[in-house]
């Protein structure tokens, strides 16, 4: 588990002036690497401070790397974070104490870099961003309860509590914040009982927090449980759109189509070291409930296991769009009421012999909690499509309709530490692609 050092001191502050603001996602304590384009350029690794890129390659160009920073760097130079991911958890380590150190005011070579800033730093605002990494295999599990009993009608299956559930998920369809969703067609259930083919009329989002995988392990040989935090690199934010209309009629085995048709994640990956300082128990279960199986114990699990996000989901219809109106807020959720660690998800999945591999995504189901703002979902905030939500204007929503917007947030926070964000996860809903 990454340690707490001097590239969190809440006293660093960054020559560049945005990376001071109190409210950016991208202070010097975060650092998360991500992958742009410049406008008419290549797909390229960088790093986000304030409201910049720092150009990874372009550092290196300069010579301002060396030993194990400067081969970190490297691997994330290029159009994909995977050659970094794969690294040993102390490259990527190593790669950050000199970031910090180029990037902070007062730092031995704020002299240098500073003079270099033009070739160096790239505004947000001009690049485009792209997929962190290839995403070979993407994993969705459900680990709230809350969500479980909601979904369920006020139960939950005991198989939930003896071991995080999931599925295989569709990687080929994830894309960054931004892209378009388009309503998808699909089998699902007429009004007298027979199937129809037709566009989704019951459109959800589900609030999700997602690992990139780091460091694989062999085929048939598990991640023991108190390695398991070293082979997760780091974290973003994720919106399991989710076709509820399909996903119900063709759920048989589990989802497929239902979920398959997009799934947006916040294009900068935050490390593992950055959110050090917003560790937190995991989840306390309930006395009844069964016991931890021994493969997914751990002390340090128990004691550090979880992590302190605050999470929140709002809604921008058409209509608010038109009127200028800001965005509502639909969902004020945490991460740490997800009843099942992400280190216990990744020991679980390796548990029969699966090999993980760099870039891979896990996400960890519907981030719902106990309270009434914590469903993190339409299908459990229409408490199952029976009472629609009500927005700004007079407008309400049972399910998403085209042109609908879901913005998802995230912000780590901690009393004596610099809060860090993770950037957008957004996504707009299209119309159903005509077909004959
Ligand atoms: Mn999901």
């Amino acid at each position: 588990m990454a340690e707490l050092n001097e590239t969190h001191d809440p006293g660093r502050r960054s020559w560049v002036a945005s990376a001071n603001a109190s409210d950016t996602d991208f202070p010097i304590q975060n650092l998360p690497f991500g992958v742009f384009r410049r406008a008419g350029g290549e797909p390229q690794g960088g790093v986000a401070i304030g409201d910049r890129i720092l150009d990874l390659a372009a550092a290196l160009h300069e010579g301002l790397f060396e030993g194990d920073a400067a081969a970190a760097a490297r691997a994330a130079a290029g159009d994909r974070l995977n050659p970094l991911m794969a690294l040993e958890p102390a490259a990527a380590s190593a790669l950050r104490r000199r970031l910090s150190d180029l990037l902070r005011a007062g730092g031995p070579d704020e002299a240098r870099a500073g003079s270099l800033a033009e070739r160096l730093l790239v505004p947000m605002a001009e690049a485009t961003m792209e997929l962190p990494a290839r995403i070979g295999d993407y994993t969705d599990f459900s680990c709230s309860t809350h969500h479980m009993m909601r979904m369920g009608g006020g139960t939950v299956r005991p198989v939930f509590l003896h071991l995080p559930v999931g599925y295989h998920g569709r990687a080929s369809s994830v894309r960054v914040s931004g892209a378009e969703v388009t309503r998808p067609l699909g089998q699902l259930a007429g009004k007298d009982g027979q199937a129809i083919f037709g566009p989704e009329p019951q459109l959800d989002f589900e609030l999700e927090f997602a690992a990139f995988v780091g460091r694989s392990n062999a085929l048939g040989q598990p991640i023991p449980i108190g390695q398991a935090e070293d082979h997760i690199f780091g974290y973003s934010l994720l919106n399991d759109w989710s076709a509820r209309a399909i996903q119900f009629f063709e759920m048989a085995l589990g989802p497929f189509l239902g979920k398959s048709f997009l799934t947006t994640i916040s294009p900068w990956v935050v490390t593992q070291e950055a959110m050090a300082p917003f560790r937190t128990a995991a989840f306390v279960r309930p006395e009844a409930d069964p016991p931890i199986p021994a493969y997914l114990r751990s002390e340090a699990d128990r004691r550090q296991g979880g992590l302190d996000v605050r999470l929140e989901a709002s809604l921008r219809t058409g209509a608010m769009r038109r009127r200028g109106d800001p965005p509502q807020r639909i969902v004020a959720t945490n991460f740490r009421h997800i009843y099942w660690t992400l280190a216990q998800m990744l020991a679980h999945h390796a548990s029969g012999g699966c090999d993980m591999r760099p870039g891979d995504l896990v996400a960890s189901g519907t981030v719902s909690g106990p309270e009434d703002e914590a469903k993190a979902c339409l299908m459990e905030a229409n408490e199952r499509g029976t009472r629609a939500i009500s927005l700004p204007g007079g407008e309400s929503r049972m399910w998403l309709e085209d042109g609908d917007e879901v913005l998802i947030r995230g912000r780590a926070e901690r009393d004596g530490f610099v809060s860090i964000g993770f950037g957008p996860c957004d996504g707009r809903v299209a119309a159903a692609e005509a077909r004959a």
